[in-house]
């Protein structure tokens, strides 16, 4: 399905071959789940890394199954993370919500064409280039110009207030989680 000049390509997660035969000179960004819902896998997150760096790309991972708890991807080579809140980051399933985390690791100015919104003057935030104001914050300040400021996918403060206690038990949760899922 195409969308707005925007197609998807989809790729068995552990056939690394296919990640590399997906990916050509247009191509935004590689994404897959840590523990993917609901077929429960995950690859090799430094291969699948590398495979995109090689040819110009960021790794984007959906960390929301395996949760910062159990798996950190950036320390694996991913540049972008994010999780869904509304399940075990939150934990008691009140809230919808989601977080970005930006490694600040992709080098998005050597690959300027590809990404003008980050690593041109910005036509919609006053010419400002992102890249040469925020630095290694680049895709944190632009996600929050387009997603908040300009779309306004903004989190009510009750609804974040919730979700900050919630994170505060996510280890003691996710032992317990691990600890059933190893007795089943
Ligand atoms: C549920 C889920 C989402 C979306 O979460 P919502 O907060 O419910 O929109 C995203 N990624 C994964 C892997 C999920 O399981």
């Amino acid at each position: 399905v195409e969308r707005r000049g925007i197609t998807t390509r989809f790729v068995d997660p552990l056939d690394y071959e296919a990640y590399a035969d997906a990916i050509d000179e247009d191509t935004a960004y590689v994404h897959f789940e840590t523990i993917g819902n609901p077929a429960l896998d995950t690859p090799d997150i430094q291969r699948v890394a590398d495979i995109a760096h090689d040819r110009g790309v960021p790794l984007l991972v959906d960390n929301t199954f395996a949760t910062p708890a159990l798996c950190r991807p950036i320390e694996h080579g991913a540049d972008l993370v994010w999780n869904s809140t509304t399940k075990w980051l939150h934990g008691s399933g009140t809230t919808v919500g989601g977080v970005v985390v930006d490694g600040g690791t992709f080098p998005w100015a050597e690959h300027a064409e590809k990404y003008p919104e980050l690593a041109q003057d910005n036509p919609a935030y006053h010419g400002v280039n992102f890249v040469e104001t925020f630095g290694e914050e680049a895709f944190t300040y632009a996600a929050i110009a387009r997603g908040m400021r300009d779309l306004g996918n903004q989190q009510a403060p009750f609804d974040a207030w919730q979700t900050l206690q919630g994170i505060e038990t996510l280890p003691l949760r996710m032992e317990r989680h691990s600890e059933n899922a190893l007795a089943v």
